[in-house]
């Protein structure tokens, strides 16, 4: 059927030029920011969705409820409206009001709750779990928590198809595969299909400053990295049963938003690609394991989202300005 679902997935790979040239390598970037929602989160949405039908755990005029930094909910609202689906969205007030707004457009219920840490009960992920336990007890229709951070349906979505693809477009001579963590669905569900097929592709993740990732797998302790990035969507705190399924990370790095933006501005001016926080951390960390893995080598990372999903942030000058973060010449004013 040729509905919006249709158009998740098989985003094309692209050649990033720059990035290649410095260091080498061929470094390629999955265009995520090309999917319907305009980010990478609509293939976890949609394999949430179709396996919670599978289960008989939805029918039209079900509801769906997530905790989300946006994207994910972005990603659900688009499938949910075109199968007849309530959706609930619960979501820390820090983030892009761009994505306040698409998720207010797409018509779901948005519940913004002050951005506080996991451990707090009032966090926005406990608080869209509580809202959805309610929904199950009163909807006939059926109501799912679509719970990315346990759901193993996230993952898969990752192993079923952003990875073949991925292996199928570099025709299999892919050395090495990195990207951040979220909720981990990519990471794992992409690395566990690429070692299937050989297990001498190199994974790498690249940590925003914050989070827990880089220790975890590089230091095996679960301590944060000093430091807040502005990157949104990314930063993971803690092992979730996603990240306990990653059999191997080969490589990690801890990125600094100021060395990561510059990526993505000369990806605006000089490739014509614009794209949010997390492909800069993304690629930042592509750059660092072409170093380490040396010329020649085929390397491939996400470009998550869309730019236009940060523009009063990341292409904002005061915004820039007010965080000390680096502003490309073509926004000085
Ligand atoms: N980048 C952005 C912008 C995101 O919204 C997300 C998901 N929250 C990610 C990267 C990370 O993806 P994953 O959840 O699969 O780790």
């Amino acid at each position: 059927m040729n509905n919006i679902s249709s158009q998740i997935g098989n985003t094309p790979l692209i050649y990033l030029e720059e990035v290649s040239k410095i260091t080498d390598c061929n470094i390629y970037g999955k265009a995520e920011f090309l999917n319907p929602g305009l980010s990478v989160k609509d293939r976890a949405a949609l394999s949430i969705i179709t396996n919670a039908e599978k289960r008989g755990e939805l029918r039209k005029g079900g509801t769906i409820v997530e905790g989300t930094a946006g994207n994910t909910g972005i990603g659900i609202a688009l499938v949910a409206n075109s199968r007849g689906y309530n959706v609930k969205i619960v979501i820390p007030e820090t983030q892009s009001n761009e994505k306040f707004e698409t998720l207010l457009a797409l018509g779901v219920e948005l519940i913004k709750v002050p951005a506080v840490p996991f451990s707090n009960p009032k966090n926005y992920q406990h608080v869209a779990k509580k809202i959805a336990e309610e929904e199950m007890k009163k909807n006939p229709n059926g109501a799912i928590f679509a719970d990315q951070w346990n759901n193993l349906d996230n993952m898969l979505a990752h192993y079923e198809t952003t990875g073949p693809e991925i292996f199928s477009q570099t025709n299999g001579k892919i050395d090495a595969f990195i990207c951040s963590v979220g909720t981990g669905g990519t990471i794992s569900g992409v690395s566990k299909y690429l070692k299937e097929q050989n297990p001498s592709i190199k994974i790498g993740i690249a940590d925003p400053k914050g989070a827990a990732m880089y220790n975890y797998f590089h230091n095996n302790t679960i301590a944060p990295t000093e430091g807040n990035s502005i990157s949104e969507g990314i930063g993971l705190g803690r092992v979730t049963p996603i990240i306990d399924e990653i059999e191997k990370i080969d490589y990690a790095y801890s990125i600094e938003d100021s060395d990561a933006l510059p990526y993505i501005y000369d990806l605006v001016k000089n490739e014509g690609i614009i794209l949010g926080g997390s492909s800069a951390i993304n690629i930042a960390g592509a750059v660092n394991l072409a170093k380490d893995l040396g010329p020649k080598k085929t390397i491939v990372t996400i470009l998550c989202d869309h730019g236009s999903r940060y523009q009063s942030k990341l292409y904002n000058t005061k915004f820039l300005k007010d965080k000390n973060l680096p502003i490309p010449d073509w926004l000085r004013s």
